[in-house]
């Protein structure tokens, strides 16, 4: 047998609902604040990644689907969305469009990852990007983007914590605090704080190592460096924050794992998730746009793991229900059976979900089965039915029945009797 690769997961129907109440609370949410939605390649050049999500960045040194394609060009599976949108943007010539600029999507990615739960090597994301607004509102706006998204899938146990880290100058300052205060320890970390250590001290605040954990707990924090001007930008974020109501943890541990992030940075967690706790992550990043070849342009976003969220909606037990059939049409004899295939067709047409027998089933089987599909209404159809042009319409929660004229049924099924 041949088997689905490591890191991947199958979609089964019995899930649809699940991920297209995601996805349509993703798409409906993300247009009630004026993003539309953007497509781009499922694979991109391996240079954009490289360039736009940083090359000190774990998705760029560890995790990348890189290949070369027949024509000896090196691709990338992308891992993320944001560079792929950088990248239409700056190429389509949107910047001389309208701005601020509002984008969002929903895509697979790809990350060679070591597969736990709520970690996996092709995974989806819904996601948004804001392009050409430095304003604090624009921050604000976008988180409560976020905000509303969740708290529109019914999950009511997941916290946002928000962070600050400054722009370049406030990081060079602060990236010597934690020089200084993590040289006595270094030996005592992981290999990777090691390297982090030297190129981007503020990394070792995300590791994940139990080890290196007991010595980030008192490092230095960032909000203590922060110069004037991100102190103001960082303030008027919460300001706006607290005045639409949106609770929120300061928390200086939150750095994000990319290399492109200043200001404003944030995740919404769940303490249902265990060790992959985040389900939402987004800030700013000014300098993208411009490290792509693009005039500087401000920008903030976020992005969501669909199969996480789903995840938590299934341990915080959301309701979600599912569209069951409206009715089931059983035909006893052959001529029943047919009379069933276009009433089946009829109603359907009057916009009702309708099942009936394929397979060739008797009558008791066929109650079974409507049983199984949760259907409360099941249309009886035999000879006498025929002959009269009334189906006996049965109620099955209440097992009572009527009569109905073949020609009233859709009306009487769609006037929502039950
Ligand atoms: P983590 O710290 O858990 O590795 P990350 O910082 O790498 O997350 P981002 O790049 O910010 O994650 O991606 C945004 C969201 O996408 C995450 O919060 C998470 O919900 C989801 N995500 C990231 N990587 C994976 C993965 N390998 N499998 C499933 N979901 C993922
Ligand atoms: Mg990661």
């Amino acid at each position: 047998m041949i088997r689905i690769p490591k890191g991947c997961k199958d979609m089964l129907p019995s899930e649809a609902y699940l991920w297209h109440t995601v996805e349509d609370t993703a798409r409906e949410t993300a247009e009630l604040y004026g993003f539309k939605e953007m497509r781009t390649p499922t694979f991109e050049h391996t240079e954009l990644f490289a360039r736009g999500v940083g090359d000190t960045s774990d998705i760029v040194t560890k995790e990348m689907y890189t290949f070369l394609d027949k024509g000896e060009r090196s691709v990338t599976l992308r891992p993320e969305g944001t560079a792929g949108v950088a990248r239409a943007f700056i190429e389509d010539g949107l910047q001389g469009g309208p701005m601020p600029f509002k984008a969002y999507y929903l895509i697979s990615a790809f990350r060679y990852e070591r597969p736990q739960a709520g970690r996996l090597r092709e995974f989806h994301q819904f996601g948004a990007e804001l392009y050409g607004s430095p304003e604090p509102s624009a921050d604000a706006e976008v988180i409560a983007m976020a905000d509303r998204f969740l708290k529109a899938l019914g999950l009511s146990r997941i916290v946002l914590r928000l962070n600050s880290i400054g722009c370049k100058a406030c990081r060079a300052r602060y990236a010597e605090a934690l020089r200084n205060f993590f040289r006595p320890h270094v030996d005592e970390m992981c290999e990777d704080c090691k390297v982090r250590f030297q190129k981007n001290p503020m990394r070792m605040l995300d590791c994940k190592e139990q080890s290196c954990k007991k010595f980030t707990a008192a490092a230095p924090v960032m909000l203590d460096y922060l110069c004037d001007d991100c102190r103001a930008h960082f303030e008027e974020v919460k300001h706006l924050l607290d005045g639409a109501g949106i609770s929120y943890t300061v928390d200086p541990h939150i750095v994000r794992g990319l290399d492109y992030y200043s200001r404003t940075v944030f995740e919404f967690t769940s303490d249902a998730l265990g060790a992959q706790s985040t389900v939402l992550g987004g800030g700013r990043y000014d300098t993208l746009l411009e490290q792509l070849g693009a005039k500087p342009s401000p920008a903030v976003g976020f992005a969501a793991g669909l199969e996480r969220l789903i995840m938590v909606m299934n341990a915080e037990d959301v309701a979600v229900s599912e569209r069951v059939a409206d009715c089931y049409i059983a035909g006893m004899d052959e001529a029943s059976r047919k009379k069933a295939f276009l009433l089946a067709e009829e109603l359907r047409s009057a916009g009702l979900i309708v099942e009936t027998d394929l397979v060739g089933r008797s009558l008791k089987a066929q109650l079974k089965y409507a049983d199984k599909l949760n259907t409360r209404r099941v249309i009886i159809i035999g000879e006498d039915e025929l002959a009269s042009g009334e189906a006996e319409v049965k109620d099955m929660f209440l097992s009572k029945s009527e009569r109905v004229k073949f020609d009233a049924l859709a009306q009487y099924c769609k006037g929502g009797k039950f």
